[in-house]
């Protein structure tokens, strides 16, 4: 999507470890009127699916999935990074490792938001080693509802998460595919 690889040129930093930063209006800052106009594309290209839940992680992801849902009109569910057991006894949970943290956590969704009738879009900022996908497609699994496809604003396309997740048969859309991404040389889109 032109209108994000421009975007992303304008106002991403490189930073340590193969970190992408764009805090000014994806993860800190969000530009709202930008963000939906991604909503509105990830509609166009998941419409036809019948799709009856957006679900995605905690913090990031929160802010792009709910301004997919206004156009598909259907609830966000978001997985929680720390247990609310006291609240919800009956949870699905899976692992994730995160890239950026270098380390291991666990992610819990509440079992009365997910089930079996449910056709579900997954919305996320990044697509990396694809840990977080997993983890989500996981939950979706566990609670016997179907996975209509993943939506995901940036997919760096050097690592191997979008081959191991497209390898599971699930459909991913990523609105910029990064081919390559050096403090150097910058950023080179896939074509
Ligand atoms: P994965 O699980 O696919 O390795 O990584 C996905 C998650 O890690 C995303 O939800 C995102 O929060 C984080 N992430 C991975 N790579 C980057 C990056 O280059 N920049 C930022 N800001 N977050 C990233």
């Amino acid at each position: 999507m032109k209108l994000l690889e421009d975007r992303i040129l304008k106002d991403g930093h490189i930073g340590k470890g193969n970190v992408l930063k764009v805090d000014s209006f994806l993860n800190h800052q969000i530009d709202t009127a930008f963000i939906a106009e991604l909503g509105k594309e990830f509609y166009r290209l998941y419409k036809d699916e019948k799709v009856t839940k957006i679900l995605t992680i905690e913090a990031s992801g929160i802010g792009i999935a709910c301004l997919t849902a206004q156009y598909f009109n259907v609830p966000v569910v978001f997985a929680k990074k720390t247990p609310t057991i006291n609240i919800y006894s009956d949870i699905y949970t899976s692992k994730v490792y995160s890239f950026t943290h270098k380390k291991d956590y666990d992610i819990y969704v509440s079992k009365q938001f997910i089930n079996k009738d449910d056709r579900i879009l997954i919305i996320d900022d990044f697509l990396a080693k694809g840990s977080a996908l997993s983890a989500l497609i996981n939950l979706i699994n566990d609670a016997g509802a179907q996975t209509v496809g993943a939506g995901i604003v940036i997919e760096k396309a050097f690592q191997d998460g979008g081959k191991i997740i497209r390898d599971m048969g699930i459909r991913v859309e990523s609105l910029a595919m990064i081919k390559e991404m050096t403090e150097e040389d910058g950023i080179v889109f896939c074509s």
